[in-house]
C-alpha cells in the first residue's frame, strides 16, 4: 500500500462554535468549510495547515460514536487519518496481515473522501483512518 501524507488530524469537540474560535481566532487557521457527516452523527471543520488539516468533530447527538467518545475521555485528540492512494488496496493488505479493522469497506467521509477505521487495539491505542481523495483538490 502506499501511504501519502498525514492527510488530517480529527479532534472530538462538545461545540463546533466555541472550538472553532480557538483555531480561527487565536491561531488564525482559515476555516476551510464546514460538513455534516450523517453516516458517523457529525459536523465536522476543517482548518488546513498546509498539507494536513485539522478536522474537528461535533456530534449531532448523544448517539454519534463521537458522543460516546467525549463521555467516556472528554474533548480532545479523536483519530489521525494517514492518506492512501487505493482504498481498496490499503484495506486489503492490512487484512491479509490479520489486522483488526473497523471497516472492510469504505465508506463515505467528509469532503468526498473514502475511509475506513482501523481499530485502536490494533494500533497501540490510536483510532487510525485510512482516507483516499479522489484526483482534484480536497473533493
Ligand atoms: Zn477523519
Amino acid at each position: 500500500m502506499k501511504l501519502t501524507n498525514i492527510d488530517h488530524i480529527g479532534i472530538a469537540v462538545s461545540n463546533l462554535g466555541e472550538s472553532l474560535a480557538f483555531w480561527q481566532e487565536m491561531l488564525g487557521i482559515e476555516l476551510h468549510g464546514i460538513e455534516e457527516v450523517v453516516d458517523q452523527g457529525v459536523r465536522t471543520a476543517f482548518l488546513p495547515i498546509s498539507e494536513t488539516e485539522i478536522e474537528l468533530l461535533e456530534p449531532m447527538s448523544g448517539q454519534s460514536t463521537v458522543a460516546g467518545f467525549i463521555e467516556k475521555h472528554g474533548e480532545g485528540l479523536h483519530h489521525i487519518a494517514i492518506r492512501v492512494d487505493d482504498i481498496e488496496a490499503a484495506l486489503q493488505e492490512l487484512k491479509a496481515r490479520g489486522v483488526r479493522l473497523i471497516d472492510e469497506v469504505p465508506r463515505r467521509g467528509a469532503g468526498g473522501t473514502r475511509i475506513a477505521f482501523v481499530h485502536p487495539k490494533a494500533t497501540h491505542g490510536v483510532l487510525l483512518e485510512l482516507c483516499e481523495r479522489s484526483g482534484t483538490a480536497g473533493e
